[in-house]
């Protein structure tokens, strides 16, 4: 085989086990209506995949581990620079928590400032292959702008549907990168509707949230990355913002193929989930011990990216946490914005309100008791406070 390629073998159902095939147009299984994930052959890339080969590599970008994600044929790998964001020690953060090792990913250093380039740049380069030539999703904002970027970059369409109080800032971006924007009554539930109801009608290719096998494979890089920067060794504990949860559920798949691999062994950090109060399906859902969440009434924050009622991924996401041993927590909005300026201030990084919400979530663990001062914690700041432009 062409050491370019990769080891992808089809797609699985992740409920009930269904295969589908990896070079045809598939989102949802259609057997059970659940999410679709890539299967690789992990055997087989074992032997392409040292921790010595994989460190001598100059591949600073999603595609550092090509072997493992979906595109086969390189000339449909796009890049805009996303990825192998830094990972950066908080001593001033840290000294005020009395914790000892605290670090943060950086994912607002991505091509469109958000983590959300990491999926899109996969799901539009698969799409590629696929022969996709228009792309479909709804959005909170920050997922449209990156899916149109990539689609930019590539020379093809990017269809998004928003909620009509997307910050400004972010719908311009999405008009400014060529995307078709269209903005909708209500929240991004509603905004899912329509796309849908436009793409299936329009025989569009669907990036919707986990609607589709490739996000994931994107937002799995970070959890790749983090191992690679610990020196493959993984944190004890990572908090993240959950919305659609793409990231804490590809995060935990790439750890799966990293212990096949061989290059982490059975350890794993605890995950945490952090929601705003306005809107904590995740959060009840994990207290109730709940398989499944049910749809989240009247959501607000205006932490909008992690403002999602319904997540399609609730049992992957709840089945993380759980088998991490971890927890999931909710935020109030003022401690969010409170987060934003001190955070600021302590550390010199602008953030996002949905990084902001895993900094007020460590706050609170911290004085809880539920973090030790010697506990590895990783921070995930999905994004940057300059894609906020809106009155805080
Ligand atoms: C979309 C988004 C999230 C939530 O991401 P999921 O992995 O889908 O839960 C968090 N932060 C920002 C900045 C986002 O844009
Ligand atoms: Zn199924």
């Amino acid at each position: 085989m062409d050491r370019n390629s990769s080891y992808i073998v089809n797609l699985i159902c992740t409920n009930c086990g269904k295969d589908f095939n990896a070079n045809e147009r598939n989102g949802l299984c259609n057997s059970c209506g659940k999410i679709l994930f890539p299967k690789y052959d992990l055997e087989k890339a074992k032997e392409m995949l040292s921790k010595q080969i994989i460190q001598k590599r100059k591949k600073y970008n999603i595609w550092r581990l090509h072997e493992i994600m979906p595109v086969k044929d390189e000339k449909f790998r796009l890049t805009l620079g996303e990825g192998w964001t830094p990972n950066v020690k908080l001593n001033n953060f840290g000294k005020d928590l009395n914790l000892n090792q605290v670090y943060l990913k950086d994912e607002g250093q991505n091509p469109t400032g958000t983590f959300k380039s990491r999926g899109l740049c996969a799901a539009v380069s698969k799409g590629l292959e696929l022969g996709v030539k228009d792309f479909v999703m709804p959005s909170a904002g920050n997922a449209g702008a990156a899916l149109s970027a990539y689609a930019a970059h590539a020379g093809v369409n990017a269809h998004v549907y928003v909620p009509k109080d997307t910050p400004k800032l972010i719908q311009k971006e999405i008009i400014h990168m060529g995307g078709e924007l269209t903005l909708i009554e209500g929240l991004i539930s509603d905004a899912g509707r329509v796309a849908n109801k436009e793409g299936k009608k329009n025989n569009w290719f669907s990036v919707s949230t986990l609607k589709e096998p490739y996000r994931v494979e994107g937002k799995k890089t970070m959890g790749l990355e983090l191992a690679e920067q610990f020196n493959w060794a993984l944190p004890d504990i990572i908090i993240y913002p959950t919305g659609g949860g793409t990231g804490i559920v590809g995060m935990w798949k790439a750890f799966e193929e990293m212990e096949t691999l061989g290059l982490i062994g059975n350890e794993r950090p605890k995950m945490i989930s952090v929601q705003p109060s306005g809107c904590q399906p995740i959060v009840r859902a994990f207290k109730k011990g709940d398989k499944y969440a049910t749809p989240w009434d009247n959501a607000h924050s205006f932490a909008s990216g992690i403002r999602v009622p319904d997540a399609i991924g609730d049992y992957l996401i709840l089945n993380a946490i759980r088998e991490s041993n971890g927890t999931a927590v909710a935020v109030d909005d003022s401690e969010i914005k409170e987060a934003m300026y001190s955070f600021a201030k302590t550390e010199g990084i602008m953030v996002c309100p949905e990084a902001a919400a895993t900094v007020a979530a460590t706050v609170n663990l911290t004085n809880e008791g539920y973090i030790d001062s010697n506990d590895s914690v990783v921070l995930f700041i999905t994004g940057s406070g300059l894609t906020t432009p809106n009155d805080w």
